[in-house]
């Protein structure tokens, strides 16, 4: 192993075997992880409980826990360019985009921060006279106690940054934590320990485990004693913890799959909606959920978009952790590459073509190559799989009820782009696309204050924004006698 990266595995992540950790961008081992077993996870679960019944984080006052959360985001702050550095190895992603995700994962967790204290029950007046009114008068209010021990499991696009999505609010609300990150990508996470344990976090309170989905993760979703998953990650994984939840009845949060589409109008500010187009695919080489890899576009300018963003997809330049000035990062392993390439040649040899990309780069790391391809028809894997890879379809249509009938023709129903002058349409098409989140005239928008709402198969619940964190709530009433 060279360049090993040294990991403090941590006394939850006792367990038999190890995981070797690649750094994507140049096939290299980088470190290694503790395996989780059962054991490990239920002693990390133990861990959480105790913490969760002694109150030693949540019955603190709120001043004392917004204290510690914004210290770490200050700690977060100051450890940038280190954290950067791993997730960029972890991941494979460039250091311009790994110190982006540790920026935004930071602004995050200062957002919520500053809810610790601010959400509460109401009060509220009674209306019936029917079943109360043998009373004289109440005092009736309602009040949010944190869920209990939640368990994040999380997958390996932008660890850091989806580790503090769950984290934060998680913490804000007073939960107790056992956050379980991708095998691929566990470093960062690692780190994230380290930090709020630094900031004066009570120990056991956050507690990761490092370990494989099929063994860690399900023995996490499956556990007794965990009362909420927040899970992101595949539609098809969601499924098995829905399942695996029913055993205690679990709270669910689930952020899974996207097909997300874009749809270009032929009034749209075309440059900018090319070069947005571009990057909504491409971005992360479209290891995205809410990518856009559908576009949508009205058959007068159809030709000079494909044109566009054909040769926007060339231009980008193509690099790993290594490479500073690179856009299009490598795909995290072997195996995504090979499903890539699965679902392209299946449309290929069904008649798609083709028009730039299309094959995977010849040098080391795993990646394959910025690809636009037309002609598809509604059923290929092309368009109705999410792919997880730089591949994008490029669709003609000619008015606005076939384009939305043809955008909502999905399981999926996560995010959309809409690029338009015209206001009406703007909001007409806004409304009827079946997404938790529309952009209108930009791309891959993600505010910590909008939630994320992922309609049809794409998930359960929301994350960000207010919903985020009522998600780690119990609702009580309490009905008073006076
Ligand atoms: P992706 O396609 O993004 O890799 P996955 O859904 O495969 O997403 O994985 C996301 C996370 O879910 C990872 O942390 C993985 O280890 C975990 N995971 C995979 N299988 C299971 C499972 N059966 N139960 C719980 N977690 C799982």
């Amino acid at each position: 192993m060279s360049n090993a990266i040294a990991t403090d595995p941590g006394v939850e992540n006792s367990s038999s075997g190890l995981i070797p950790v690649f750094n994507p961008s140049t096939e290299e081992q980088i470190a290694e992880v503790p395996d989780a077993d059962q054991a490990a996870v239920d002693a990390a679960v133990a861990r959480a409980r105790e913490t969760f019944e002694s109150g030693v984080w949540r019955k603190l006052p709120a001043a004392r826990r917004a204290e510690v959360l914004f210290r770490a985001a200050e700690i977060v702050k100051q450890r940038t360019d280190e954290l950067a550095g791993l997730e960029s190895k972890d991941n494979g992603m460039n250091a311009v985009a790994a110190q982006q995700i540790i920026k935004v994962a930071n602004e995050m967790l200062l957002y919520y921060a500053g809810w610790v204290g601010k959400i509460h029950g109401e009060s509220s007046n009674v209306v019936s006279d029917g079943l109360l009114g043998h009373y004289e008068s109440f005092h009736n209010f309602t009040q949010l106690e944190p869920v209990g021990v939640a368990g994040l499991i999380i997958p390996w696009n932008g660890p850091f940054f989806v580790a503090m999505l769950k984290a934060a609010p998680a913490l804000a609300a007073g939960c107790s934590c056992v956050l379980k990150p991708a095998e691929e990508t566990p470093l960062t996470a690692l780190k994230l320990e380290e930090i709020f344990r630094e900031a004066g976090l009570p120990d056991g309170v956050f507690n990761v485990i490092t370990g494989y989905g099929e063994t860690a993760g399900a023995a996490l979703a499956a556990h007794p004693d965990v009362d909420k998953i927040a899970f992101t990650g595949s539609t098809e994984v969601g499924r098995l913890i829905v399942k695996a939840a029913a055993g205690n009845l679990k709270r669910l949060t689930l952020e899974l799959g996207g097909k997300s589409p874009l749809i270009m109008f032929d009034d749209a500010n075309l440059d900018k909606a090319i070069m947005n187009a571009s990057l909504g695919l491409l971005a992360g080489s479209g290891q995205n959920c809410s990518c856009t890899s559908r576009i949508y576009v009205q058959r007068g300018i159809y030709d000079q978009v494909v044109e566009g963003i054909a040769a926007f997809a060339k231009m980008l330049p193509m690099g790993g952790s290594e490479d500073p000035d690179s856009v299009l990062g490598p795909l995290i392993s072997e195996k995504q590459r090979q499903r890539v390439e699965g679902i392209v040649a299946e449309g290929v040899s069904r008649g798609a073509e083709i028009i730039t990309g299309g094959q995977r780069m010849d040098r080391r790391g795993f990646f394959y190559e910025a690809t636009i391809i037309t002609n598809t028809q509604p059923d290929m894997r092309l368009i109705r799989e999410e792919i997880f890879g730089p591949v994008g379809c490029i669709i003609p249509f000619d008015d606005e009820d076939e384009v939305l009938a043809a955008a909502n023709d999905t399981e999926y129903g996560l995010a959309g782009a809409i690029w338009t002058e015209n206001v009406g349409r703007a909001h007409r098409v806004a409304n009827e696309l079946r997404a938790g989140q529309v952009w209108v005239n930009c791309a891959l928008g993600a505010d910590p204050s909008m939630p994320i709402c992922g309609h049809k198969q794409s998930g359960w619940g929301g994350e960000r924004g207010k919903k985020g964190i009522e998600a780690y709530f119990n609702t009580k009433a309490v009905y008073v006698s006076l």
